[in-house]
């Protein structure tokens, strides 16, 4: 079912996420692995995608030759799985990093013969060690032009499109406001639904939604929610995701640094307070970020919904 149905039907759900896992991690494990977060009967999972990396090997002769590194399973092996298992749909992530407009193409073929209704169009990250994103030739600079093409190749509107958000603005844009009325571009171009990037302050997603909805934004904000699950996360993800970890939360965490059980409580009671809060704000969804581990969203789920 598309997600711009299910949330006109169901009332505040639990949206989830998860990383395709790497090529050690069998089918039989990666399903166990979800099998617990079945107990919510979540209306879709979403599976991320990521970009293919590359190495440089030397040969005998002093050149060098490229090779593609494919660390995960396929997203489409993922999703399918899923599919099959559970009998829950799967929302594929569907990145312009490295790829051609005629590879997405193929992609969307793919997903569509797997019986997929809705997508996320996104743009995917620079790769390592580069400064600004450039696109592959044939490619997609932006977003918004992912979801406008796929509007135009999807003449009977047969998927539900959703693009991502920053509360506290992408890492890349100069102001909020500005990257709002680059997520409006999204909205026109004919996006359904909006998940927002993982934040730990409400007040900063409330103050994007308010701006985002000023702006003429329309469509369903999901906001995105991620348990801290250790200490060392209170650099990585500010590090990797560009947003802040509030002092209060930063205390705690301080404090107790060298107890890794008294941190994994502190990180799940907070997403817990986070996501009480959202309800009670009227959020339509709460997305959660699983990141390959659900034990601590299971405690949040099964407290707040
Ligand atoms: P865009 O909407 O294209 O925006 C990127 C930047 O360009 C922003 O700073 C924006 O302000 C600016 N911009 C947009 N349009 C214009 C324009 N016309 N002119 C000038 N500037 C412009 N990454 C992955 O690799 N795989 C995933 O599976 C994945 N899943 C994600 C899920 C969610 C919910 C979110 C929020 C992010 C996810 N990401 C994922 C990360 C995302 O790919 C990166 O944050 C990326 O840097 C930006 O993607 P975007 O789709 O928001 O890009």
């Amino acid at each position: 079912m598309k997600i711009s149905d299910i949330l006109h039907r169901q009332k505040q759900f639990a949206s989830l996420e998860i990383v395709p896992p790497q090529w050690s991690i069998s089918r039989a494990e990666l399903l166990d692995s979800i099998r617990p977060l079945m107990e919510f009967n979540p209306p879709y999972i979403n599976v991320t995608n990521h970009r293919d990396e590359y190495v440089f090997e030397a040969r005998p002769d002093g050149s060098y030759v490229r090779k593609l590194q494919r660390r995960r399973v396929s997203q489409t092996a993922v999703c399918a799985s899923i599919m099959e298992e559970f009998k829950v749909d799967t929302v594929p992530h569907i990145i312009c990093a490295g790829v051609s407009r005629e590879q997405v193409f193929y992609e969307l073929s793919d997903f569509r013969y797997l019986g997929v209704e809705n997508v996320m169009a996104l743009r995917g990250d620079c790769l390592v060690g580069e400064k600004r994103f450039t696109p592959e030739p044939g490619g997609y600079a932006y977003a918004s032009e992912l979801v406008s093409d796929i509007r135009a190749s999807d003449s009977n509107s047969s998927l539900c499109i959703g693009v991502g958000a920053y509360p506290e603005k992408h890492f890349e844009a100069p102001n909020l406001e500005t990257d709002i009325a680059r997520l409006k571009q999204k909205a026109d171009a004919g996006a359904d639904f909006i998940i927002t990037q993982m934040f730990f302050d409400n007040e900063a997603f409330y103050r994007f939604e308010r701006l985002a909805r000023k702006a003429g934004i329309s469509i369903p904000i999901i906001p995105g929610i991620k348990p801290i699950s250790n200490y060392r996360q209170l650099s990585l993800l500010p590090e990797s995701f560009a947003i802040d970890i509030p002092l209060e939360l930063t205390r705690e965490l301080e404090a107790h640094k060298s107890d890794r059980q008294a941190c994994y409580e502190i990180g799940r009671e907070w997403a817990e307070m986070q996501t009480r809060d959202l309800l009670a704000h009227g959020v339509p969804a709460v997305h959660f970020y699983t990141m390959g581990k659900s034990e601590n969203i299971i405690g949040v789920i099964r407290k707040c919904f």
